[in-house]
């Protein structure tokens, strides 16, 4: 074999363990990251037609993204119209209380938590086209979900 197969050999193996790693990403990783975070439970209170989402603003705050951006992601989740009035979302409909912690999860999974090193210290790069997690930890980018 010569050293340039050798080299080309390696890296594919290299690539396919990044590939499996990514795969296998443990929920643990992914609470542990949520834990560093420090995230609140969200609250949430039910009144007539609207749900109202009371501490919405801390959210975004601690994970230094856009309120509309992350207002958005609940909207499309859920199929309901929403709108930030004082730090609180409302919500037209009454979704189930426990879609919110699940969607928060969720969000941090698709669009928050760095998908080669776990670090939850990124930020969103938007093109036309795509979105990108951008790492600050390990400086990967890797497209963005949801
Ligand atoms: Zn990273």
């Amino acid at each position: 074999m010569t050293e340039n197969n050798q080299v080309k050999q390696t890296r594919e193996q290299y690539e396919a363990l990044l590939e499996r790693l990514r795969k296998a990403r443990p929920e643990s990783e992914i609470q542990s990251a949520e834990e560093r975070l420090k995230l609140p439970q969200p609250k949430i209170l039910v009144t007539g037609k609207k749900t109202i989402f009371i501490n919405f603003s801390d959210f975004p705050r601690l994970l230094r993204r856009d309120e509309n951006e992350f207002l958005n992601y609940f909207r499309s989740q859920l199929a309901i119209n929403a709108s930030i009035e004082n730090g609180r979302a409302i919500f037209m409909g009454r979704p189930d209380k426990s879609s919110f912690s699940a969607l928060i999860s969720r969000y941090l999974k698709e669009r928050v938590i760095c998908p080669v090193c776990n670090s939850p210290d990124t930020h969103l790069e938007k093109s036309k086209q795509t979105t990108l997690i951008v790492c600050e930890a390990c400086g990967a980018r890797s497209a963005a979900k949801g």
